[in-house]
């Protein structure tokens, strides 16, 4: 079962400020899931939570982590100035990003972040650039398939990430030569597993590299980075992942690898994205349209533009229509946005209850790769992003675009002064 964090009430009085489409999130459910995923990891000294700030790039939201003790994860200059904003600096911030801009790893470093290197070549460029720093990251991919009791959760032979195994520890040679002192290695292989099996897995093919890179390299290994790709059942029926058996079996891979190796003191960390967030937001939206053609469509307010995943990859979201929980999902709809597109669709032949015009949708598990992989096809705007305080009032974190936020970039023309935000404001 899901079920909605807030109720049809407290969503029409939102509304009554705030028009609908909006993504909300659940300040207290985001805060109790960080503690615990703190507690699952408490028995590493050095253990720290990196947010990846791409799932959900809200200063209102990484306040929130910060608090509960995560740094953040950037992949790019603009989420790298937001933390800075946020008072994320230093070791607080790891820089995990490919294809690198000059610009970025120029801020990066400028911040102190923990620099995780995508790529070989990256080596010689950012030694260029602004030099080797004292303690630097390598993104590691084995190829292959990646599986779990022979089943293949992905595959990263085919990914465009990390460095080889004979690449990684020449690279940390060339690194030692050019002043590096401590070492971190990272890997992503699989994305959102839904298996208490992945990170310990993962934990054991990055622990005995760092044995490895010890021996052949002689590199002091600091930090292991599990990265993301923990994941949530998106699915009502299906269990999700229990934090506190993938912490135990990250620790039984450390206690059986690194502490017999003398690395007992490397520090874990870790960059979920999806996992801290995705269950905690909802993209409130209403019915507008009824069509009966071939099929029975229910139009809303909401398209793909604030919610990708359905339209990309095909992605479930549960919807709950708001003051019909109890009700008998017995019509089947498909749920559409009004793209120019036949995939901007958020379900098909979904049963539901009997939706009306003007009846809210509560579409579930928005709050992480949800309204950061928004985008303005058909000249659609941005939704306001809305936060449900722990006290139970709401506060606006982002404010719904506007057309002239939508015409902002042709400001060095006059062709839509008419529109423009002087003659808004
Ligand atoms: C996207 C990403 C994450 C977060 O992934 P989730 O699936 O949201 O946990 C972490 N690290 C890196 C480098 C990423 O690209």
């Amino acid at each position: 079962m899901k079920k909605p964090f807030i109720t049809k009430e407290q969503a029409e009085e939102i509304i009554a400020k705030y028009p609908t489409p909006f993504h909300i999130y659940d300040e207290k459910g985001i805060r109790e899931n960080a503690r615990n995923l703190n507690k699952a990891f408490s028995w590493n000294k050095g253990y720290k939570e990196y947010f990846a700030v791409k799932a959900t790039p809200n200063p209102y939201i990484l306040k929130i982590l910060q608090e509960e003790g995560c740094g953040v994860d950037c992949s790019s200059l603009t989420e790298l100035m937001m933390s800075e904003c946020c008072g994320f600096k230093g070791s607080d911030i790891m820089f995990s990003s490919n294809v690198t801009p000059k610009a970025d790893f120029l801020k990066a470093r400028e911040l102190g972040a923990y620099i995780n290197l995508d790529d070989f070549t990256h080596i010689e460029y950012l030694d260029e650039l602004c030099g080797i720093p004292e303690t630097i990251c390598c993104r590691y991919n084995p190829g292959g398939h990646f599986s779990i009791e022979n089943q293949i959760m992905d595959n990263p032979g085919e990914a465009k990430y990390g460095f080889t195994h004979d690449q990684i520890i020449e690279g940390f040679k060339i690194l030692k030569e050019k002043g590096a002192k401590h070492f971190g290695i990272h890997a992503f292989l699989a994305s959102n597993t839904v298996s208490n099996a992945y990170y310990p897995k993962l934990a054991r093919i990055l622990f005995e590299l760092a044995v490895e890179l010890k021996e052949k390299t002689g590199a002091d290994i600091k930090f292991i980075n599990l990265s993301g790709g923990v994941g949530i059942a998106y699915e009502p029926d299906k269990p999700q992942n229990d934090i506190f058996e993938i912490g135990e079996g990250v620790h039984k891979a450390f206690d059986e690898i690194l502490v017999p190796a003398g690395l007992g003191d490397v520090a874990i960390f870790t960059e979920l994205g999806r996992y801290m967030l995705a269950p905690y937001g909802h993209l409130i939206t209403t019915c507008t349209h009824h069509k009966h053609t071939y099929k029975e469509y229910v139009g809303v307010d909401a398209c793909a533009c604030n919610l990708m995943r359905p339209a990309m990859y095909g992605a479930y979201h549960h919807i709950t229509v708001l003051g019909k929980e109890n009700a008998p999902c017995d019509h089947k709809y498909d749920v559409t946005g009004g793209l120019c597109e036949n995939n901007d669709k958020f379900a098909v032949d979904r049963m539901l209850p009997e939706i009306d015009t003007g009846d809210i949708l509560c579409i579930h598990d928005t709050g992480a790769h949800g309204f950061s992989m928004g985008y303005n096809y058909n000249g659609k705007l941005r939704s306001a992003e809305i936060l449900l305080k722990e006290d139970g009032t709401t506060q606006l974190i982002r404010r719904a675009e506007t057309p002239a936020d939508y015409f902002a970039t042709f400001d060095f023309s006059h062709i839509l002064d008419k529109y423009s935000k002087d003659n808004n404001d």
